[in-house]
């Protein structure tokens, strides 16, 4: 096997690498978004494959993973493999970046159509053989359809981790470690922290919300539209009753997907109770009902780059609280709140006088996590990808005897 490293590598965004057997198969194809302390100001793809493309199989639906795929479509067509929620939410994600784009798209709304007809749908544990190779994909317990990526060939096995998230969440079962594979292409987003005990950060979100609304203030949960924002419905069905909880921008339309794939949920009942109970912000009615009472906002975009959460900040009263459950990249408007108390909204600075907190609700594994998974798959080779500090952590996991390395984009490795 020979493995090119196309995306992902010692960065976080655009993963892709392609898999070289008898096939030559790429594993995702993301997209790195362009984000204000991008030195590049602009949208970065995986380096370009000088070569044929057998297929394409993608571990789950977001962005950093699936956000280049039509582009695949701009040349002759090959097939791609994922669940079908996977393809639903990738789906819905490159109409909307197509939107968001425009101009600087890398594709157009053909090639997006182009991608929809050429996919195939693989469930977790289904074989697919190409050729000599065979694919499969095992639950990552990230968000709902994602998966890890194993290839078979020749008697050694490769497995392709995907982003995953070991322990359970309100929504998903944690994965579990596949039997041993030869070599390991693993994601390292937080290979030096821990994540808070999910129980006890549960417990902080809901006695926070308490405190707010009993003073009159409005909650404003800026959240990921696929994954997170379905989890804190979850978690505020489980643990409040009797406070209206409103859900605005994309997650609303992504809820529904999971609401019709609710066998890739790990508790398809309360998760439909949770969204009964849900108000989807579509008048200009709910949206002012919103702030006009003290209530729960889960609303995109989660870093505030955008999005209707934007606007709810400008409505929140002074008694509101905001709280950030995902991770803020330094520059955007979640890290400016949480750091200066200030937003860019249209262009002009605003300042943001309401509190604002930062619960680690993260989706991946953490570092004790990664180590255990290591242990467990037990690699004669470990490709780092998909985090800042990939070397510092082969040297890590070197000290503990695994061959690890930490390759950069453009590199090409034998195994
Ligand atoms: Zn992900
Ligand atoms: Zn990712």
């Amino acid at each position: 096997m020979r493995v090119h490293c196309l995306g992902s590598c010692q960065e976080v965004g655009r993963s892709c690498f392609l898999v070289e057997t008898d096939q030559r198969t790429l594993f995702d194809y993301g997209l790195k978004i362009y984000s204000r302390q991008n030195p590049k100001k602009q949208n970065l793809m995986p380096l370009p494959y000088q070569g044929d493309i057998d297929a394409m199989v993608l571990s789950h639906a977001h962005l950093d993973h699936s956000g280049c795929i039509p582009e695949l479509y701009t040349r002759p067509p090959v097939h791609w493999f994922g669940t079908p929620p996977t393809m639903e939410i990738a789906s819905l994600l490159w109409a909307d970046s197509l939107k968001i784009m425009g101009e600087d798209s890398p594709y157009q709304e053909m090639h997006v159509n182009r991608a929809e007809n050429r996919y195939a749908p693989l469930l977790y544990e289904q074989v697919l053989s190409l050729g000599d190779t065979d694919y499969s994909l095992h639950d990552a317990g990230h968000i709902l359809g994602s998966a890890m990526v194993k290839a078979k060939h020749n008697g050694k096995t490769l497995l392709y981790s995907g982003d995953f998230k070991m322990g359970d969440t309100r929504m998903h079962k944690g994965a579990v470690p596949p039997e041993e594979a030869d070599y390991l292409i693993l994601e390292s987003t937080y290979s030096n922290r821990e994540h808070p005990n999910r129980e006890e950060l549960e417990k902080k979100l809901i006695s926070t919300i308490e405190e707010t609304i009993d003073l009159g203030g409005t909650v404003l949960l800026p959240a990921f539209a696929v994954g997170r924002s379905q989890e804190l419905l979850s978690v505020l069905h489980s643990r409040l009753r009797g406070i209206p909880v409103f859900l605005d921008g994309m997650s609303k339309a992504v809820t529904n997907i999971y609401l019709n794939n609710d066998d890739y949920i790990r508790d398809p009942k309360s998760f439909r109770e949770a969204a009964q109970e849900t108000i989807f912000a579509d008048s200009i009615r709910d949206k002012k009902d919103a702030t006009a009472e003290p209530s729960i906002i889960v609303s995109t975009a989660g870093m505030m780059e955008g999005g209707p959460a934007l606007r709810y900040l400008q409505h929140l009263n002074p008694a509101s609280r905001l709280i950030f459950t995902g991770y803020n990249v330094e520059g955007t408007n979640g890290w400016r709140i949480l750091n200066q108390s200030k937003a860019l909204v249209d262009g002009y600075e605003l300042e943001v006088s309401v509190p604002a907190d930062y619960l680690d609700f993260s989706a991946h594994v953490g570092h004790s996590g990664l180590v255990d998974f290591v242990k467990k798959v037990n690699p004669e080779k470990i490709i780092l990808n998909h985090g800042d500090d990939t070397p510092g952590f082969a040297q890590e996991l070197a000290g503990m005897g695994f061959d690890a390395v930490a390759p950069k984009n453009g590199d090409t490795i034998d195994l």
